[in-house]
């Protein structure tokens, strides 16, 4: 009993900032630490290696969960997907790097599948049959966990689901170089797309956004619509259609016990109506007793969800050790 209690190193590896911290119980132990991110993978290596070891010299931790962007190879750890923010680390084992070095058990994940595995253990969800969390922010990330586990998907990338195709209109150019993606809708620049739309061919007496339409910014049209612009609102409304299209997809494929929102932009999203309208487009046996929750733990997510999965990987050992 006593060894659960003993914290694992959780660390979300950021293009501009590394937050790190230590975490039992899906709870992260006082404020985590900040750094920014440095250039080129041998000296995030370096960085990473440095606080790994500044934590296992003030206390003894179980392992290491590393939260990176990029589709990462779970046995090996590698990086093997592209990495915009991070020039130069797909490819990158981590895994074997860090276990190499510090002796540490290490699990390497995405940091929407640890951000998505946080929130479940946190909430107490983890026994639910399916959990999909959805990250609205300035593109939309997510991770589908099943009876407490993260699905992964045959090549890794389950969970992608910001590439969920929501319309054969060919309208919005998505930033994976497709069209019509869910992104391209329901994140904020999906949101700044439909306020452009919207002010096509209006006088300033229309809306106020008129003025600002070479600068708008997301924060412009909420703002207007908390203000009573119409076009703004409509746009918020139409917002919020979009975002509800791709979760009607994700609840008629997975049948998910409930859904839980994070990111930027879903502190402007009214979950009611959100699940109001999620239950209109979906059919009655999925939508009755569905629910959409809010997430709890913030910019903490990631590494908080990366540490407890080293933490259940050592535990899933101790259980099959003592079984066997
Ligand atoms: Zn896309």
């Amino acid at each position: 009993m006593e060894k659960k209690q003993v914290p694992a190193i959780g660390i979300d590896l950021g293009g501009t900032k590394i937050l790190a911290g230590l975490v039992s119980s899906s709870r992260l132990l006082g404020e985590p630490m900040r750094v920014p991110t440095p250039k080129g993978p041998d000296n995030i290596i370096q960085t990473l290696l440095d606080i790994v070891e500044k934590f296992q010299k003030e206390t003894l931790v179980l392992g290491v969960g590393v939260s990176t962007a990029g589709v990462v190879e779970p046995k090996s750890g590698e990086i093997i997907g592209s990495t915009g923010n991070l020039p130069g680390w797909t490819g990158t084992k981590l895994k074997h790097i860090i276990q190499d070095k510090t002796a540490l058990r290490t699990v390497v994940e995405n940091d929407a599948n640890s951000a998505a595995y946080g929130e479940c253990h946190a909430s107490g969800l983890s026994h639910k049959t399916c959990v999909i969390m959805v990250t609205l922010g300035t593109g939309i990330g997510g991770g589908i966990i099943l009876n407490g586990r993260l699905y992964r998907g045959a090549h890794f990338a389950g969970g992608e689901i910001g590439h969920i195709k929501i319309s054969m209109e060919n309208k919005r150019l998505c930033t994976c170089d497709r069209w019509d993606c869910w992104e391209a809708y329901g994140s904020g620049r999906g949101l700044l797309s439909t306020g452009w739309d919207l002010l096509q061919g209006l006088s300033e007496d229309k809306s106020v956004l008129v003025a600002k339409k070479d600068s708008l910014t997301t924060n412009d049209i909420i703002d207007a619509a908390k203000a009573g612009d119409m076009i703004a609102k409509k746009a918020m409304q139409l917002y919020h259609q979009h975002v509800a299209f791709g979760m009607v997809s994700l609840c008629q494929t997975l049948d998910p016990d409930c859904f839980v929102m994070s990111g930027g932009m879903s502190k402007f999203v009214d979950l009611k109506l959100l699940k109001e309208l999620v239950q209109d487009w979906t059919i009655p046996v999925i939508s009755e007793n569905l629910e959409i929750y809010p997430a709890c733990l913030g910019e903490a997510a990631g590494l908080i969800g990366a540490a407890q999965l080293v933490l259940d990987a050592v535990h899933d050992v101790e259980e099959v050790g003592a079984a066997g």
